[in-house]
């Protein structure tokens, strides 16, 4: 029995000095992208930090936080959309992060005192070029004209991506006003709205819809998609940069925040930093066709550019994830499900 004790506490003394000196980020991630593979290779790399990283849905990993409560071993949480990271925000999962290389390589717009934008995506407006013209779809609000009647087609309201569009129009146009508008967006609805964005560009293809809104990333992915039909069926679909004589389109982000309980400090806002590196920034947006957010990383992707420049609205996200519970009140009195 004591030789067995002593063997067991030799190994744990031989075992100790390794564990110490392991550096180990633990990651909750809500981004699935086979790139993100190598972005995170790259950080243990150049820092010899570990990155141990638990893969989950975001409603899931938040969840899963708050659970764990003080014993929490998360350092940092990464998702997608600032509907999601207000949530997490609103949740107290996230605490401060005072960075100098953040703030100065994120635009202020970008983020707040406590996540940060990665890369960028654009919600645009996409229309079938037999049904409509490029024109009749020029901005936001024109998806509640009554001329669009039985022709608009809608993922769930609900859903994070609208919720963030609808919270920046109460921005832009006020709450009386953009309910009105939900109203008429409804009566424009060419069925009950269902699926996801890449449902919603097959169905305008397809003619079933003469208009709807999609993310650019999942507009990029079939215009460089390998399958024949994907692009052919690219070709029968508008791209429209919506209000580009005014503020300019909405966008939304892919981001990252500190866990409140981090017990590695140090290695989370070294990661964090890690994220707006040029190097990471190409890994980042190139590796689900979005745009990076510091303005001097330049990217190479024929998808993108093909969609050319536009004029992206600067509202603070933080501004927009204010408004996410009154856009979600206003949806559902509409009847925008
Ligand atoms: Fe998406």
């Amino acid at each position: 029995m004591k030789t067995r004790l002593a063997l067991a506490l030799l190994a744990l003394a031989t075992a100790l000095p390794v564990l110490a000196q392991e550096k180990v980020l633990n990651l909750y991630s809500a981004r699935h992208y086979q790139t993100d593979e190598k972005l995170y290779e790259n950080f243990t790399k150049q820092t010899g930090i570990k990155i141990s990283r638990i893969d989950g849905k975001e409603d899931e990993l938040m969840e899963r936080i708050r659970n764990e409560g003080a014993n929490s071993p998360a350092d940092v949480f990464i998702t997608v959309d600032a509907t999601r990271l207000a949530v997490a925000d609103s949740l107290g999962l996230f605490a401060p992060v005072k960075s100098k290389v953040l703030e100065s390589r994120i635009p202020a717009n970008l983020r707040t005192d406590t996540w940060f934008a990665f890369s960028t995506r654009a919600r645009v407006i996409i229309y079938n070029r037999n049904a409509l013209k490029a024109e009749d779809v020029a901005s936001y609000e024109s998806l509640a004209d009554p001329k669009l009647k039985g022709k608009l087609c809608s993922r769930s309201g609900a859903h994070p991506y609208n919720l963030s569009l609808v919270a920046s129009l109460v921005a832009h146009d006020g709450e009386a006003k953009t309910e009105d508008w939900a109203r008429g967006v409804v009566a424009n609805f060419a069925r009950v709205p269902k699926g996801g964005d890449t449902d919603q560009i097959k169905s305008v293809a397809a003619g079933e819809c003469g208009v709807a809104v999609s993310n650019t990333y999942y507009l990029a992915r079939l215009i460089r998609s390998d399958k024949t039909d994907d692009r052919r069926m690219m070709e029968k679909v508008g791209i429209v940069w919506p209000n580009q004589t005014g503020r300019g389109a909405h966008i939304n982000i892919s981001g990252a925040g500190m866990v409140k309980t981090s017990k590695n400090t140090d290695a989370a806002i070294k990661f964090l930093e890690y994220l707006a590196s040029d190097d990471a920034q190409r890994y980042f947006a190139d590796g689900n066709n979005e745009w990076p957010v510091v303005a001097s990383v330049v990217t190479n992707n024929p998808a993108l550019e093909a969609m050319g420049k536009f004029k992206a609205d600067t509202l603070p996200l933080g501004k927009v994830a204010q408004n996410v519970a009154v856009a979600q009140k206003l949806l559902d009195r509409a009847g925008y499900r």
